[in-house]
């Protein structure tokens, strides 16, 4: 690592919050780890490492490349892919052993078919739409679509789910789809439709909804100790750090500016420090004039705008930080801490894009990193 910008993640804390969502549950209630655009930028194989050593024997991916580095990588356990795909990818379930998401009937007949050409019964969980209006059929629109999907003789409708829109702010409506998810699971058995698995909780759904945890639950972002929502009271701790250096300082005279745009001036002589991060990073450009870092446990501002790979930062008339000084971007130092939530704010996002768009090429270190795969195998 040449230019100083690196990413530490703490897997202690991962497995401190994996903790924490469990005391939040009934013990018999499964877990799909969601780990998707690799694990919230987290780092896929490390994390996913982790979550396996921790126990947890289903994770949710958004796409199939991923997939298939876990599988690789030696992973066996289940993958349940939480997306729709294109229907000339369906080999690809198969070959890797992966359970899809059917929300489309074409889609489901050439996973059968393929299933079928090969002598093998696909696993694959069935979504329904009960307000997100994202994926699946809405609910009182989809009987018919999954009797014709359990016709199907090589796929096994293994689960069911659905997805909150508004579990941080809508009591009512979340309510609402939890009882509509419910009442259609039951119409379905009653006609011979049964289902191991159901499931509609991510992670706000588990702590604000016990009644939505069924007997399987997807939480993503709190495992990250990042809080899906400002005021949610949860002792998670975040696991991801984002730090650089100072690569250069000078002082400049009232009356300069700084950065594209001299959208930042001076407004008395002070001194300014050129940090090794940029928006190619993922370090949001709408954190120009707003953001913060910490060097020497002290905050200060970003002082104009976000560059490609660099960001300037106002010094004040601070005479000790000197070239090659620790810069923390997302992170803790002795007393002072920025979380993703903080930047989130600063940025006018959500956390979830903080995270999850830290560029993969900066390089990712870890604490107990698991060397191999440790965790139940398939069938166990
Ligand atoms: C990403 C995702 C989750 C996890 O959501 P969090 O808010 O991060 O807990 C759960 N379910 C589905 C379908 C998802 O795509």
């Amino acid at each position: 690592m040449i230019r100083p910008l690196w990413i530490e993640v703490d897997l202690k804390a991962l497995r401190h919050n994996l903790e924490v969502v469990k005391n939040h549950m009934e013990p018999e209630v499964k877990i799909i780890a969601t780990i998707k655009q690799s694990a919230y930028g987290h780092g896929l194989v490390p994390v996913a490492r982790e979550l396996a050593r921790a126990g947890i024997d289903f994770f949710g991916l958004g796409d199939i490349e991923e997939a298939i580095s876990l599988r690789e990588d030696g992973f066996r356990g289940s993958i349940i892919i939480l997306s729709a795909i294109l229907d000339k990818f369906v080999t690809y379930f198969l070959q890797y052993d992966l359970i899809p998401t059917i929300v489309d009937l074409e889609f489901a007949k050439k996973l059968n078919a393929e299933a079928l050409r090969r002598g093998k019964t696909v696993s694959a969980h069935v979504k329904i739409d009960t307000g997100m209006g994202r994926l699946g059929l809405y609910y009182k629109k989809a009987r018919v679509f999954i009797k014709k999907l359990s016709k199907l003789k090589n796929i096994s409708l293994e689960g069911i789910y659905t997805h909150f829109p508004v579990a941080d702010s809508d009591p009512e409506f979340t309510n609402y789809q939890i009882v509509a998810f419910n009442g259609f699971i039951r119409e379905l058995k009653k006609e011979g439709i049964f289902f191991r698995f159901c499931h509609c909780a991510n992670s706000l759904g588990i702590i604000n909804y016990p009644k939505a945890h069924f007997n399987m639950v997807r939480p993503g972002l709190v495992l990250y100790g990042v809080k899906p929502s400002p005021n949610l009271g949860l002792d998670i701790k975040p696991i991801l750090s984002l730090k650089s250096k100072v690569i250069f300082v000078k002082r400049i005279d009232r009356g300069r500016g700084v950065s594209y745009g001299r959208t930042y001036i001076a407004d008395k002589p002070k001194a300014i420090a050129t940090v090794a991060v940029g928006y190619a990073d993922g370090y949001p450009w709408s954190l120009s004039n707003r953001g913060k870092v910490i060097i020497n446990n002290s905050f200060f501002n970003i002082a104009g705008r976000v560059c490609m790979d660099h960001v300037m930062i106002d010094l004040g008339d601070s005479k000790d930080i000197k070239i090659g000084q620790e810069v923390i971007l997302i992170g803790k130092a002795k007393t002072a801490r920025i979380r993703p939530e903080d930047l989130a704010q600063w940025a006018k996002t959500i956390p979830y894009e903080i995270v999850s768009r830290l560029s993969l090429k900066i390089p990712r270190v870890y604490n107990s990193f698991s060397s191999r795969w440790i965790g139940k195998k398939k069938g166990q």
